[in-house]
């Protein structure tokens, strides 16, 4: 654990409490000492009030912030005497300690102060830093995790045995340090909890963190050197071999791109899969296996949690390595490396076989079972879907109901394997018992918050494929799919500047080439878990070429590009579609379908064509609870392709200004690639789920179709 911290920038803080957001970010920075909103950090000191009167104040964290991004406004000012008293009260209940801290604020626009304020303000320091540190933890759960601490820090840090976080954990924290000479301590261990430091100057309070910290890494990794490997582990996987990058063809592409792109694009986004069995020889599965696979976990861990879950197959080194130990299922289901973890990943993790769906029926009658031998009858029993889990020889699994949430349980497991193998090797991986942990999974506070909970987005969870995404129409449905809660696959043979992101996963792909599509959509569904919605736009604009001047080389291209390349597409997500979640296709034909004009009939028939395959496709998936719809979008300008020099010819030919031009149709309304791109996501969502086969202009309105 090394420091972070920089003199000039500590300089630059302008007042103390810049100073403590700064040393705050520091600590938020690694990720070995907190995860997602974990720790937190305070400062004392004095303010005037209104009346000209001083009072003793506490800075603390508030809920809500994260370590690694707060600021000063993240800093809840609290009436330090009002917490000392409340430390005095014999009994509190979390519910009305969060009600008095929030009295106990001194500014009625400041956060709620974290649960842990009190805590902060019976320690008498005027810097106090409290995090969760992964080594600190990780001694802690194993079994003589408390006197390697004892032995480590010696007189220095008071080690206290575990008890819920809140009220009571600051009544235990005041009661073993009654008459402590708090200049000799340095800091405070909560086993299986965390660790405190503290000190009356923020560069002392973080580097004694720091300090204490990197005590613990150095004593857990020379335990773990000294020590055999854990019973049962066999040899970690190796690096899985780079997979073949799919050919990709100079062929011409995207709405908006006048002419064909050359050349081969290279660095396909993305790590391979790491296909392996029993015995660590790499082989390569039929391509489709594995994803067709999860997406049926997916499906079923969606029925079971309520709504749809995105689930994603972390192949890393590190999880196929946990994957292949023989006692990987028994390891998974001990317990998070700490209790608030629960709230994230469960209190528990499932077990996924050669056939994953009875892990998951396993893991529910599990969970279900825990509720019960805990809860009394005010407790509200949460979804019994995992949040992670084995895959044996495979890698791990995460589900979540979000992308954000996705993130955080990816990296909780991540952080908790690592813990695990470890603590493996000093004795044996112990979480807290399956009380404590319910404890916090059902803490009256996160109880409360169930009542309050917010609707979610409609597309939240669900998965959303687009084609051509780097510009125009698709760019604007990736990002129109996206604020409406989806993930995006988004795909495109050119780079999609700008637009990835934890919901956006793009991969570069030739749509006219079968083996490169099936390829990007099974990386794509190893990293999101299936696919709910396809919006097949791909394509180009020929430039004008009258029949007697037609080149066959234009012809096919149009042809390959704004047909062959649709059906291909939607021939390998339809088995993927059939396990999504009201699943919807939606093709970006063309107003030209209906009302042609002379000079495009390479890109007019091709649409047609289009259309054709979309009504075809509409007869065969209904069955399957797959709806087909088209839109025919006309004259959309906000492309690459209509500079103001193109625009002003066009109008120019029809005798019109550019304005005129833009709007001539019976709205008199310019159409933009948001407009055609908010039709598609509507046609696509819960609005339309008894239409299918339907043709949808989006043109403004066009007498020729009307
Ligand atoms: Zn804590």
């Amino acid at each position: 654990m090394q420091s972070r911290w920089n003199k000039h920038e500590a300089r630059a803080c302008a007042d103390e409490l810049e100073l403590r957001a700064y040393s705050s970010r520091l600590l938020g920075r690694e990720p070995a000492l907190v995860l997602h909103g974990g720790g937190n950090t305070s400062v004392k000191g004095e303010a005037t009030d209104v009346f000209g009167e001083t009072r003793r104040v506490l800075f603390v964290k508030g809920s809500g912030w994260d370590l690694k991004s707060i600021g000063a406004a993240g800093f809840a000012p609290t009436d330090l005497e009002f917490l000392l008293r409340l430390a005095r009260l014999e009994q509190l209940s979390d519910s009305e300690m969060m009600r008095q801290l929030r009295l106990a604020t001194l500014n009625p626009s400041a956060p709620n102060p974290s649960v842990e304020a009190i805590l902060h303000a019976l320690i008498p320091h005027r810097y106090v830093d409290h995090t969760h540190a992964d080594a600190v933890v990780t001694l802690s759960n194993s079994p003589d995790g408390e006197s390697i601490l004892r032995e480590l820090y010696g007189d220095e840090v008071l080690v206290l045995p575990y008890i819920m976080p809140g009220f009571i954990l600051a009544r235990q924290v005041a009661a073993a340090t009654r008459g402590a000479d708090w200049t000799s301590l340095r800091g405070i261990v909560l086993l299986q909890h965390g660790i405190f430091s503290f000190h009356e100057d923020a560069e002392g309070s973080y580097s004694a963190m720091i300090e204490l910290v990197d005590r613990a890494e150095r004593e857990l990794l020379r335990r773990a050197g000294a020590q055999p490997p854990a019973a049962g582990a066999k040899t970690p996987a190796e690096n899985p071999p780079p997979r073949p990058i799919q050919g990709i063809h100079g062929t011409p592409t995207i709405h908006g791109t006048p002419t064909g792109i050359h050349g081969t694009p290279t660095g396909i986004h993305g790590t391979p899969m790491q296909y392996q069995e029993n015995h660590g020889t790499p082989t390569a599965p039929p391509p489709t296996v594995l994803p067709l696979q999860l997406s049926r976990l997916r499906k079923a861990a969606g029925k079971i949690h309520g709504t749809p879950m995105l689930v994603r197959l972390e192949a890393s080194p590190e999880a196929c390595a946990f994957a292949q130990l023989d006692n990987c299922g028994e390891l998974i289901r001990r317990g998070p490396l700490t209790p608030d973890h629960t709230l994230h990943a469960k209190p528990f993790g499932a077990v996924f076989d050669a056939d994953p769906l009875p892990g998951l029926g396993d893991f529910e009658q599990e969970y279900l079972r825990y509720f019960q031998a805990h809860a009394s009858e005010h407790h509200q029993c949460l979804d019994a879907a995992p949040r992670y889990g084995v895959w044996r020889d495979k890698g791990m699994v995460y589900l979540a109901p979000s992308c954000k949430r996705l993130e955080i349980v990816a990296d909780i497991s991540a952080h908790t394997i690592r813990a695990i193998k470890l603590a493996e090797a000093i004795g044996g991986w112990r979480a807290l018992p399956h009380d404590k942990l319910f404890e916090v999974e059902y803490w009256e506070l996160e109880q409360a918050k169930l009542a309050k909970a917010r609707a979610a987005p409609e597309q939240q969870g669900k998965i959303a494929l687009v084609t051509g995404a780097a510009s125009g129409i698709g760019r604007a449905t990736v990002e129109e799919m996206r604020s409406r809660g989806a993930a995006v696959i988004a795909l495109d043979i050119r780079e999609m500047e700008g637009l990835e992101s934890p919901e956006v996963l793009c991969l570069r792909c030739d749509v006219t080439d079968s083996d490169a599509v099936q390829s990007v959509l099974n990386e794509g569904v190893l990293h999101f878990g299936g696919l709910d919605i396809l919006v097949s736009n791909a394509g180009n604009f020929p430039s004008s070429e009258s029949l007697a001047d037609m080149t066959d080389e234009a012809w096919e291209q149009s042809m390959q590009l704004n047909l062959g390349s649709h059906m291909k597409v939607l021939r390998a997500c339809l088995p993927l579609l059939e396990n999504g979640f009201d699943p919807a296709v939606v093709f970006v034909a063309s107003k030209n379908v209906p009302a042609p004009g002379p000079g495009a009939a390479a890109y007019s028939a091709a649409k047609a064509g289009l259309t054709q395959l979309a009504r075809v496709a509409a007869l065969e998936a209904g069955p399957l609870g797959i709806r087909v719809n088209v839109v025919h979008p006309n004259a959309v300008y906000d492309t690459g392709i209509w500079t103001e020099e193109v625009l002003g010819e066009r109008a120019r030919r029809y005798d019109m200004d550019v304005e005129q031009y833009k709007t001539s149709n019976l709205l008199g309304l310019e159409v933009s690639s948001r407009d055609v791109a908010a039709s598609i996501a509507v046609l696509a969502g819960a609005a339309f789920s008894r239409t299918t086969g339907a043709q949808i202009p989006v043109d403004g309105g066009n007498e020729r179709v009307v």
